[in-house]
């Protein structure tokens, strides 16, 4: 017998509620029944995005969205601003070359912020730059970015802010209309606690303008034609009906508990794995902007990072992430974004320990396990 614990920054546990959501029998999407769910999912989107803009639903993954924000603000021969810190970064880039929009690029060490002023002073110089890219949390690399300071920075010129917040919405804070973030980007298998297969992409007013100007060709991710449905309460296409009957259950649990507590929640389990990380003497990729969505550690020096994972998950039924690209081996990654309590942790985390004991890593055992546990206490006592 066997028990799985999933612990990877996409897809994410999920709460018995919604999987049973998903066991009903399926509904038409032209139908009162539907448009009711719709209704009560679109009023729920825009309280989990902090907006009045619309949160428009595509069936794709996280990707999906991103690609639908480029190619409705911008076209052919425009130019874009990338932040590029991580492989999510990097995608934004990629996604844009595709479609022959040119992109200047600002190259952060990966495990490090970006710094609001560079994005300034980027702008500065070139203002034709229409858009700037930049990734709330870097899924990658475990750093949250300060999307607040970008946003004031880019505020005051004529670019629109697009954040890719897939792995950060409903872990960590985007307040996208008091920050006055452009356009919002999110996917269902991270902190919504769903399964994959839905993108979302919230647009504010100034960024509608170029979705209204943008001469590039599009169809299916055609944002006009999103929201001239959106305006009768339905979907240009067949809608992923069972994901978005689970996304209203998923939306009623985080009302429920509340934004605040949700992120709390997220920085406490974060916290707990961080201190856990310090204890058994590793340490954090990423120590000056840690996100609290997923935290990345550096495999000791001289150990297997991937055997690391690869034994967790295959001898033990617990899943952590390992590095991707240029740190494969080099890290690995504990989400604690989504449907995972501190039962989950500690479980993961005496996984890790036992099997870096296995593998030869000195250090007292019991020691993470303990630094995490006197973090929930604390958090009791307060
Ligand atoms: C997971 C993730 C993506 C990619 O989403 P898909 O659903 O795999 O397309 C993009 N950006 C970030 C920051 C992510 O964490």
């Amino acid at each position: 017998m066997r028990k799985e614990y999933l612990l990877t920054p996409g897809p994410t546990p999920l709460p018995p509620q919604i999987s049973l959501a998903m066991a009903k029998p399926i509904i038409h999407h032209r139908t009162p029944q539907f448009q009711a769910i719709l209704k009560e999912v679109s009023s729920g989107l825009k309280w989990v995005f902090q907006t009045a803009n619309d949160v428009f639903i595509i069936s794709s993954s996280g990707t999906g969205a991103m690609e639908a924000a480029v190619i409705n603000l911008l076209s052919a021969g425009d130019i874009a601003l990338v932040v590029q810190g991580g492989k999510f970064g990097e995608r934004w880039t990629e996604i844009a070359k595709a479609y022959g929009i040119n992109t200047e690029i600002i190259d952060v060490e990966w495990g490090k912020a970006v710094s609001p002023q560079e994005i300034g002073k980027r702008l500065k110089a070139n203002p034709q730059i229409k858009a700037v890219f930049v990734t709330l949390c870097e899924t990658s690399t475990g750093v949250d970015n300060d999307i607040q300071a970008i946003a004031a920075v880019v505020k005051e010129t004529p670019a629109v802010l697009v954040v890719d917040a897939i792995s950060g919405l409903g872990a960590v804070d985007i307040k996208t209309d008091a920050w006055g973030v452009d356009v919002v980007v999110a996917g269902s298998q991270k902190g919504l606690m769903l399964p994959p297969g839905l993108g979302f992409i919230s647009v504010g007013p100034k960024a509608w303008k170029l979705v209204e100007a943008s001469k590039g060709g599009r169809y299916y991710l055609d944002l006009r034609k999103a929201k001239k449905a959106a305006d009768k309460n339905d979907t240009p296409f067949t809608s992923s009906i069972t994901l978005i009957d689970a996304l209203n259950e998923a939306l009623k649990i985080m009302q429920k508990d509340g934004l605040e507590y949700i992120f709390k929640r997220h920085k406490i389990m974060a916290d707990a794995t961080r201190a856990a990380s310090g204890a058994l003497g590793l340490e954090l990729f990423a120590p000056t902007a840690a996100s609290d969505a997923v935290s990345a550690v550096k495999v000791p020096a001289g150990l297997d990072g991937e055997k690391l994972v690869k034994t967790m998950r295959d001898t033990y039924g617990v899943t952590i992430a390992g590095g991707q690209a240029e740190l494969k081996g080099k890290i690995f990654r504990i989400a604690h974004m989504g449907y995972i309590a501190e039962s989950d942790i500690i479980t993961g985390l005496a996984c890790l320990e036992k099997v870096l004991t296995q593998m030869g890593y000195k250090f007292t055992l019991g020691a993470g396990v303990s630094a995490a546990e006197e973090i929930f206490l604390k958090k009791e006592n307060n």
